[in-house]
């Protein structure tokens, strides 16, 4: 069902006066929530009521528009799915990524988010939903970034607590050489 203005969009609502599909540019509320195409809008508007313009909303708007675009554009889309589907992709990828995880995959984590990241945000612009894509792929960007600084912050700091005692050790005391670990003395049994 296509808005009874625009040919090329799909409906999202149907006036309650009057029954005609509208889409999320043409779609007005009076204060109650009632849905009105936009000569209807104009009639109650007319009597004072206050009426709810669609810009007002169309941003809250955008998925059900994405959703209503993705219906009449299946036969091209490479991904076809509605939140279930969805949801089994999500419940494979962190499937193998804990499995992944007792062989390392936890160091690597943070890169692929960092390059799969990227890409959604570089290519938000022939996604369905190119806010959506494009707030998914920050927010990999941000997460894997924080991962990568965290995994640095405690490698130094092993690195920090190991040596630098030794090192503090030499400089507060320049007349004790340096104390390096050494191997324990070895006993050497009595006859
Ligand atoms: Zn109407
Ligand atoms: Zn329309």
């Amino acid at each position: 069902m296509f808005c009874y203005r625009h040919p090329d969009r799909p409906a999202i609502e149907q006036c309650e006066t009057c029954g005609r599909p509208v889409c999320a540019a043409c779609l007005w509320y009076t204060e109650d929530g009632e849905r009105l195409c936009e000569e209807h809008a104009a009639g109650r508007k007319a009597t004072g009521e206050p009426i709810v313009p669609p810009e007002r909303y169309v941003e809250a708007h955008d998925d059900a528009q994405a959703d209503a675009l993705r219906g009449a554009h299946t036969a091209t889309a490479p991904y076809q799915g509605n939140t279930i589907d969805v949801l089994a992709l999500v419940a494979a990828v962190v499937g193998v990524v804990a499995f992944s995880l007792n062989f390392g995959g936890i160091y690597v984590l943070p890169i692929f988010g960092l390059v799969l990241g990227a890409l959604a945000v570089l290519q938000a612009g022939q996604s369905l939903n190119r806010k959506r894509t494009a707030t998914l792929g920050w927010i990999a960007l941000g997460a894997s970034v924080v991962g990568i600084v965290f995994w640095l912050v405690i490698f130094f700091s092993c690195i920090g607590l190991t040596f630098l005692p030794i090192f503090f050790s030499s400089i507060l005391n320049p007349n004790n050489p340096p104390i390096y670990p050494t191997s324990a003395p070895y006993l050497t049994p009595t006859p």
